[in-house]
């Protein structure tokens, strides 16, 4: 059994913010957290994911908690989707699940409204980070990178 969380329960949109937020954090000693085990809870008011992490400086222990209902149960039900579609839609998933910038601007307004600065304040790291990392500067390790392929820089084939 796991301790009580010591922060509020976070509601993010993906896994990576999470270690983002996580890596944000200090510990009162002005250390920062080193993530430790993970695990997936079904709690009452939804799935989480609850972290358990170690200061790096004076080794105190704590748990952070994520509410994932946004993205964990979209998932499930875009898999199901996906299941259902003819063959010569599933053989271009990776085609139709890129972002474009339309579909991002949209995303990125609904954020907006919704008041959700933390969302905000993650993409504008991310974006800080690609600039970072186009222009060859040292990266700083603060803010947050893919985790999976950059599959939107890929160059079309000639
Ligand atoms: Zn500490």
């Amino acid at each position: 059994m796991s301790p009580p969380p010591e922060g509020p329960v976070v509601a993010v949109h993906c896994i990576a913010q999470e270690y983002w937020y996580m890596r944000r954090a200090q510990c009162e000693c002005g250390g920062t957290w080193v993530p430790g085990t993970q695990a997936l809870v079904h709690a009452a008011s939804g799935m989480q994911d609850h972290h358990q992490v170690t200061c790096r400086s004076c080794g105190a222990h704590r748990e952070f908690v994520f509410d994932i209902g946004r993205f964990h149960g979209q998932f499930l039900a875009e898999m199901k989707a996906f299941r259902d579609l003819p063959p010569e839609i599933t053989s271009r998933l990776e085609e139709l699940t890129q972002p474009t910038m339309e579909g991002l601007l949209v995303y990125l307004k609904t954020l907006t409204d919704a008041g959700d600065t933390l969302a905000l304040d993650f993409v504008a790291d991310a974006v800080a980070q690609f600039r970072r990392d186009a222009g060859g500067e040292a990266p700083t390790g603060e803010a947050p990178g893919p985790t999976g392929p950059r599959r939107w820089r890929k160059t079309p084939a000639a």
